[in-house]
């Protein structure tokens, strides 16, 4: 299966989110299946990651969407824990304090944006201020419906400064959102991340797909395409992520960068100096 083909949403096309299966696994059976083919795709990251870092010419940028109990938190944990923390980042976006509200919407993203090298990984991002923001009313129609376009302008911008943008939306369905909730009201490690929010915004579903529909339709462009991830599989979402973020830096075509020195008087040195050991 090719996860890029399959779950990309193409530039100017439209977007049902209701035609499109949160349960669908592809070919594999189960997780057993693919867990190994998961482990690999990880592998595979971590070796890319230390090539970018090494090159330190390019950055990567992974932004993660999703309603409440989608998984954000989950596929950080599974999938990145393998790279090496010198070099890759999370940043969470919640709401904003009183000194990012007083700014425009994209100064605290900017402010997290990967510096050459590194890899990061937005735990929500500035699509809140067209999702939440929206959704809730907390700006008027003429506000966020500008920010489209500005959003697609920054991620412009920063791709012109050799970053690469994927940005994942994790499709549930609203049966496997309440399946998790109850997995957080009974298990005393999952409490903590229950918030009176859950339950509010879980009434606001279709508002939310309506909002996650216009907005990747309107900012999957080819220099930062959204891809729908059907998600109600942990293991699936696992498995399609981490192979397209590592199909993604295959493409990049990192390399290992050039000796700064001159490795033969660079040698002599070494055999110098062993040559001195008493
Ligand atoms: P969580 O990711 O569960 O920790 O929750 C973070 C909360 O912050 C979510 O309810 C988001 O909708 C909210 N949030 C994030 N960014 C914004 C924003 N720009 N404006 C308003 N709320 C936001
Ligand atoms: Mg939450």
């Amino acid at each position: 299966m090719n996860f890029r083909k399959a779950f990309i949403v193409k530039p100017g096309s439209k977007l049902q989110l209701a035609k499109i299966d949160p349960a669908n696994a592809g070919d594999f059976a189960s997780h057993k299946k693919a867990a190994g083919e998961i482990q690999s795709q990880v592998g595979r990251m971590d070796r890319l990651q230390y090539l970018l870092y090494a090159d330190a010419s390019q950055s990567l940028l992974i932004v993660l969407q999703a309603l409440d109990a989608g998984g954000k938190d989950g596929t950080i944990r599974h999938l990145f824990s393998g790279m090496n923390p010198q070099g890759t980042s999370v940043a969470s976006f919640k709401e904003p304090s009183k000194i990012e509200l007083a700014h425009d919407f994209l100064w605290r993203i900017h402010l997290q944006a990967p510096a050459k090298g590194e890899v990061m990984i937005f735990n929500r991002s500035h699509y809140e201020d067209v999702l939440v923001v929206r959704v809730h009313k907390l700006v008027p129609r003429g506000v966020w419906s500008k920010r489209f376009k500005l959003i697609n302008e920054f991620e412009r911008m920063l791709a012109a400064n050799r970053t690469r943008i994927l940005k994942f939306f994790l499709h549930i369905s609203p049966d496997e959102q309440l399946a998790r909730f109850k997995q957080r009201l009974e298990d005393p490690a999952r409490q903590w991340k229950i918030s009176d929010s859950d339950y509010s915004e879980r009434t606001l579903w279709p508002k939310y797909m309506e909002a996650y529909e216009e907005t990747i339709e309107r900012t999957s462009t080819e220099h930062a395409p959204w891809f729908v991830i059907p998600a109600n599989h942990k293991w699936f979402r696992d498995l399609a992520i981490s192979t397209i973020v590592a199909d993604t830096m295959e493409d990049m075509k990192l390399t290992l960068p050039q000796p700064r020195v001159d490795l033969k008087d660079i040698r002599r040195r070494f055999h110098a100096a062993e040559n001195a050991k008493p």
